[in-house]
């Protein structure tokens, strides 16, 4: 991609009216812009990183034997009648229909996917069955003051899973705890697992998943001892481990993911049931379990930022390398720099390299503090200096000196794909 062809400008400014610092980041970077309190439009390189993160969490659902979906957003009235949520759920967006017919679009989907499950089971046979999304929902959130962290409108994953034992649930609970870790661990964050309230969902068991943020909005209160953590929100507070006795610290956090155990709480209302071993009519036994897509394209530039801008992990950069170029005061030098640039950024996307080529007409230094904020992980600078030693200046965004290589040997080792980042 080159930067030339994208007319996008970064801003030098902080927006006034922005307060999480990876939102007014994500800004300035031009990797979302704002459509109104909690409303983002997502632009070429923040959708890259959202698309990254997405596909991360799919191929894990997909590992554990998980099929995709993709559900509607508007939803009949009658489904939230059923479960009584339609007066219930304050942050429900309601819409009308020109013929006065009522809709609320979706802000979570268990009024949806319980009925859509009885096209899959009726019988034990049947079960278990995991079903995921990855989806835009809509939640009229009363102050959404953390920018991309709680948007009105949001990207979220959300699954569900239907057992035919309580037992098979509770297994499979935990086997999703181990999952969600492994998620949050390949995007680079660190979690701490909460036992939840279950809020409007649960008809029991849930628990939270927490990533260690200044600008959280959630109070975890964590053992430094054993493991124990609690969303301060949801508990009496409490001042010692109930485990192991020692004090206990508060930690800001932001929720990253949450899982429940809703039981028959959706089987029931929607009579979503099958015929068990003995010929015996029962409810499916279900799970929920939700991941905050878009606000963790926020919560991992929480993590991942100085005061320069992003410093993505790899893994959901949205370009491994910046190329950039630096001109010099003789057109003839500046041709061969030009010609080398381009040389070196058809062998990047030859062998399949994700790279974002900084070839505007503007000042070294320009290029530079964009590259800063952008955050890929690499830079690469074609210089006169470097074109000398017949080199190419490579610099990790997270350090602080660069070092030359020899052209010749930067493309072999593309080439060859040795380079493992
Ligand atoms: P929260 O406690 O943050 O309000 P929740 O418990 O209501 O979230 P769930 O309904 O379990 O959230 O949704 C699953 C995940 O979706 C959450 O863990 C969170 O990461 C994300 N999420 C929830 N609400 C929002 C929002 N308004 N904006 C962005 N992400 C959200
Ligand atoms: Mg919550």
């Amino acid at each position: 991609m080159k930067l030339s062809e994208l007319h996008l400008k970064t801003l030098r400014e902080a927006p006034k009216d922005e307060v999480s610092q990876s939102t007014i980041l994500l800004l300035r970077a031009r990797f979302i812009e704002k459509l109104g309190a909690g409303v983002y439009n997502y632009l070429p390189f923040g959708l890259r990183t959202l698309n990254k993160i997405s596909n991360i969490i799919r191929e894990e659902m997909e590992k554990i034997g998980a099929f995709e979906v993709l559900m509607a957003s508007l939803h009949p009235r009658q489904k939230w009648e059923i479960t009584q949520r339609w007066g219930s759920f304050d942050a429900l967006f309601k819409v009308q229909s020109r013929s006065e017919q009522e809709f609320a679009l979706g802000p979570t989907h268990e009024e949806i996917i319980t009925p859509l499950a009885a096209n899959f089971i009726s019988s034990y046979k049947d079960l278990p069955l995991y079903l995921f999304q990855i989806q835009t929902k809509f939640r009229d959130e009363p102050r959404p003051k953390s920018g991309i962290l709680r948007g009105r409108e949001f990207l979220m994953k959300d699954l569900y899973s239907f057992h035919a034992s309580a037992e098979d649930l509770a297994v499979f609970y935990e086997k999703m705890k181990k999952v969600y870790v492994r998620i949050f661990k390949r995007l680079g964050l660190r979690v701490l697992i909460t036992e939840g309230s279950g809020g409007t969902f649960s008809a029991g068991y849930s628990h939270e998943f927490q990533t260690p943020v200044t600008s959280g909005e959630d109070t975890v209160l964590v053992c430094p001892q054993c493991s124990f953590a609690r969303n301060q929100e949801v508990a009496v507070k409490i001042v010692n481990c109930p485990r192991c006795g020692a004090p206990l610290e508060e930690i800001k956090c932001a929720e990253v993911g949450n899982i429940f155990q809703l039981g028959h709480k959706y089987s029931q209302p929607f009579d979503l049931v099958f015929i068990d071993k003995d010929g015996e009519k029962k409810w499916v036994e279900m799970g929920c379990y939700g991941i905050g897509v878009s606000r963790l394209l926020g919560v991992i530039g929480e993590v991942y930022h100085d005061e320069f801008g992003f410093t993505w992990p790899l893994a959901v950069a949205p370009f491994k390398y910046q190329l950039i170029t630096l001109t010099s005061g003789n057109p003839s030098i500046n041709k061969k720099i030009k010609k080398t640039a381009e040389d070196l950024y058809r062998a990047l996307l030859k062998n399949n390299e994700e790279v974002l080529y900084d070839d505007r007409d503007i000042s070294a230094g320009e290029k530079f503090k964009d590259a800063d904020l952008i955050g890929a992980p690499w830079r690469l600078v074609v210089s006169e200096k470097a074109l000398n030693q017949g080199a190419l200046e490579l610099k990790k965004r997270n350090k602080k000196t660069s070092q030359l290589i020899k052209l010749k040997k930067f493309v072999k080792i593309l080439s060859s794909k040795k380079d493992n980042g």
